[in-house]
Formats: structure tokens, C-alpha cells, sequence
């Protein structure tokens, strides 16, 4: 017999755990499907930590979504009576015209948000862990701090699960046949028919999603954890997380000493190698760690102790290093979630509530017309001329 829903979500990582914990908030009856249990270290979701910001370089356009998304942030520990966001600031660090630091100030100034600019004597007063280059300033955001994301995805699966959603794990779907009433999602355990069907499935979105076959590619991502050299100067309340631009050599981030492990650091896209997601994350080699190593001991070297632990993750990167949050094209009963370039951690509590908006009402009143398939085109045939 198939079982009837609401929806259906797929995938239970990030972005499909607060989907599901949306929609059953809303009393609908819902379903979530993940291959693996959580909060599992296969995916994009796993690490400890992941940073969050308000004065965003990417683009201030940006920033209604982010504050949206700390107020569900805070309306998720509210009701678990857990923390999954600590503020710490975030110091953005490079040379005055750099992406990260102009694209900071830009957001901040656009939008009226709390910020410092610190030239290298305050920074280095201030912020003794840091070691800054002859030209580099750096851009306070008071606001910024990180997340927990196992404590997220699990935190909003119980949501979900104390709503009434309906969760299964260790259950790969294999196929979503659509119709025009509705689809039937298929795994080797079952068949399960919905109004809406939510594709949260990360880095296998082409499985499950043809159409991101050829852009939605997934790539080794690595971090490491250092025990600080000075272990005062590294704690969360004298170091805040950063964000580092290194121009060509591209962008580093990090946060301060939260766990025993240490203080974590990894470069943005690491070394842009595409993976196979349905292989094990390959493990850390050498020439990783030689990357971070110089790293840390060039630009935190208050942090530059033994290197504690290291591991893999994976981004998925849209052409536009940009989100993708839409229905699939010509299916107005598949909404697609992309995994977010590597970058959509600290959107997922918005993520999820556009996501339950998209399959319960059809449409969503949050900003999201940059994240259409329609944009995503118009992004790729606007490379293809310049
Ligand atoms: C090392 C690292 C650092 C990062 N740092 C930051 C940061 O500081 N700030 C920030 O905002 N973002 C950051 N990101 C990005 C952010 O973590 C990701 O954008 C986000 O976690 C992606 O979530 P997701 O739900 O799309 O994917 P996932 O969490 O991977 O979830 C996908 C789920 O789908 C399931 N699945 C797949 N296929 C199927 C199937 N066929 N059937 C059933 N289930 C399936 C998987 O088992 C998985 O649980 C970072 C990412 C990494 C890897």
C-alpha cells in the first residue's frame, strides 16, 4: 500500500531538516526521507562549526535573508532550550580594496549595520591572535559568531519529529515520478505519494534533479584544528572568527579556540577538486595540511601549535557560487533546495521556512528571486558572452 502526505522532503541534512521542522510546525503531514542517520559526517553538514555574519561581502542583497535567519536561529533555541548560535564578532581581515574586506563594508554601509574599521594597531591590540600583512585593515562585524550544525539538524529533526513529520533514515530514495496531482517518491524500502515533493539531497542533487546535472558540482572541502601556542589569546572571547582575503591565493576562514581540538581553519573551496559524492570524502593528504600549516603560521600564529586533527567535507558550487531555491523547471510539485556553494549553513533557519512557504503556498514573501533556475541560466549565458 503507499502511504499518502503533504510532503515529502528528501534528504535530512542542513537544509531538509529545517524544511521538515517548517512544514510539520504547520500541521501538514509530512515525510522525511535521508540515506544515512544523522547527524552524519558523509555529507556537508558536519564539523563542529560554521560561520555566520551579518555584514555579508558577497552582496548586500544578502542581508534581509540573514536577518531573518537569526531570528529563526534564536527561535530554534528557544524552543529546544539548547545554544546552536554563539556571537563572537567575526573580523574580516585584507587589503583595503579586497573583496572581502570592501564587500563587507559595502553590506554593512548599505544596510546601516554595526561595524569597525581597525587599522593594523587597533587590530593587533585588540586582537593579538592575528597577524596582518603591510596593507591589510580589518572590518569588525560585531553581529557575526558560529553555529552548531550537528546541533542544528538534529535540533530541528526533533522539532519535526515532535510535530507529527514522519522520519526515516537509512533510506536512499531512488526515484520522484512527478504527475499532475502530485508524485511518488521511490526507495528501496517503499513508495510514498505527496502533493510536494522538497529535494534537500546536498551534494546528489543531479541523482535526483537532472537538471543541475551538469552544474551543481561537488568538491573536496578540508579543515584543521590547531592547539594554540597561546591559549589566552585564542579563547572565543579575545579572538573572534574570521574571515581572511588573500587575493589570488584566494580566502581563508576560521574560528577561535572552542572545543578541545582547538582553533579551526580551512580555505574557501580549498583546492576546487571535484569529488564523486557517493565516494567517501577522500582523506586529508599531505599537501593539505602543508596548505593550512603555512597558513596558520604565517597569519594566526598564536594558534600555530601542533595540528590537532583535520578532516574532509564537501561543497557543492553552483556556477554562480550562489544558492539555488526553487521549483524544479516546468514541476510546480518538486522544490529544489540546492546545497548552497558553500556557504548556506548560517541561511538554513530561513532556508527551511522558504522552503515549507515554496511547497505549502506556492510562492514565498522572503527575497528570493536571485535563486531562481531562470537567474542561474541567465548567469551561465552571461559567462558564456564575456
Ligand atoms: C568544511 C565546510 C565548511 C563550511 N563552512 C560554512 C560556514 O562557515 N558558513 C556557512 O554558512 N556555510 C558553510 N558551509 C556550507 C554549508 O555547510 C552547506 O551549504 C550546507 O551544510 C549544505 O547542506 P545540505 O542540506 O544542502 O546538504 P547535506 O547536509 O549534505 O544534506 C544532504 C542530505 O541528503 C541526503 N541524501 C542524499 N541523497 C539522498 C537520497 N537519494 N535519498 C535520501 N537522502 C539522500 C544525505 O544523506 C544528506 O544527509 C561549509 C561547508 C563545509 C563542507
Amino acid at each position: 500500500m503507499t502511504s499518502r502526505y503533504d510532503v515529502a522532503v528528501i534528504g535530512l541534512g542542513a537544509m531538509g531538516s529545517a524544511a521538515i521542522a517548517f512544514l510539520a510546525a504547520r500541521g501538514v503531514k509530512a515525510i522525511g526521507i535521508d540515506a544515512y542517520y544523522p547527524a552524519h559526517a558523509l555529507g556537508s553538514s558536519h564539523g563542529d562549526s560554521r560561520l555566520i555574519r551579518l555584514g555579508y561581502f558577497e552582496d548586500p542583497s544578502y542581508v534581509p535573508l540573514l536577518k531573518r535567519a537569526y531570528r529563526n536561529w534564536r527561535a530554534l533555541e528557544a524552543r529546544l532550550r539548547a545554544d546552536v548560535l554563539t556571537i563572537t564578532g567575526v573580523l574580516q581581515i585584507g587589503a583595503p580594496d579586497s573583496k572581502i574586506v570592501s564587500g563587507t563594508r559595502a553590506s554593512c554601509e548599505t544596510h546601516g549595520l554595526a561595524h569597525e574599521v581597525l587599522d593594523q594597531d587597533e587590530t593587533a591590540r585588540r586582537f593579538p591572535a592575528f597577524q596582518l600583512g603591510k596593507e591589510d585593515i580589518a572590518v569588525l562585524d560585531p553581529q557575526g559568531g558560529y553555529l552548531r550544525p550537528e546541533a542544528a539538524v538534529m535540533g530541528y529533526l526533533k522539532l519535526a519529529a515532535e510535530d507529527g513529520a514522519e522520519l526515516h533514515f537509512g533510506e536512499r530514495v531512488t526515484a520522484i515520478d512527478t504527475d499532475d496531482t502530485g508524485v511518488t517518491v521511490r526507495s528501496a524500502s517503499g513508495q510514498y505519494r505527496a502533493k510536494k515533493v522538497i529535494v534537500a539531497t546536498g551534494s546528489w542533487i543531479a541523482e535526483l534533479v537532472p537538471e543541475l546535472a551538469a552544474h551543481a558540482v561537488p568538491i573536496r572541502q578540508v579543515v584543521a584544528w590547531y592547539q594554540p601556542r597561546d591559549g589566552f589569546v585564542t579563547q572565543p572571547g579575545r579572538m573572534p572568527c574570521f574571515l581572511r582575503d588573500e587575493g589570488e591565493d584566494g580566502s581563508y576562514f576560521g574560528f577561535p579556540a572552542i572545543g578541545i581540538d582547538g582553533v579551526k581553519v580551512g580555505r574557501h573551496a580549498h583546492f576546487r577538486e571535484p569529488i564523486d559524492p557517493n565516494q567517501p570524502n577522500p582523506a586529508v593528504n599531505t599537501t593539505d595540511t602543508a596548505l593550512l600549516d603555512d597558513f596558520i603560521g604565517r597569519r594566526v600564529p598564536a594558534a600555530a601549535g601542533l595540528r590537532s586533527n583535520a578532516t574532509t567535507c564537501r561543497y557543492t558550487m553552483l556556477p554562480s557560487e550562489d544558492f539555488l531555491l526553487d521549483f524544479a523547471p516546468g514541476n510546480p510539485n518538486v522544490v529544489v533546495a540546492s546545497p548552497c556553494s558553500g556557504h548556506g549553513f548560517k541561511f538554513t533557519s530561513v532556508v527551511g521556512e522558504i522552503l515549507a512557504d515554496l511547497a505549502l503556498d506556492g510562492g514565498t514573501e522572503l527575497p528570493i528571486a536571485a535563486f531562481s533556475f531562470a537567474a542561474m541560466d541567465r548567469f551561465i549565458e552571461s559567462r558564456k558572452a564575456s
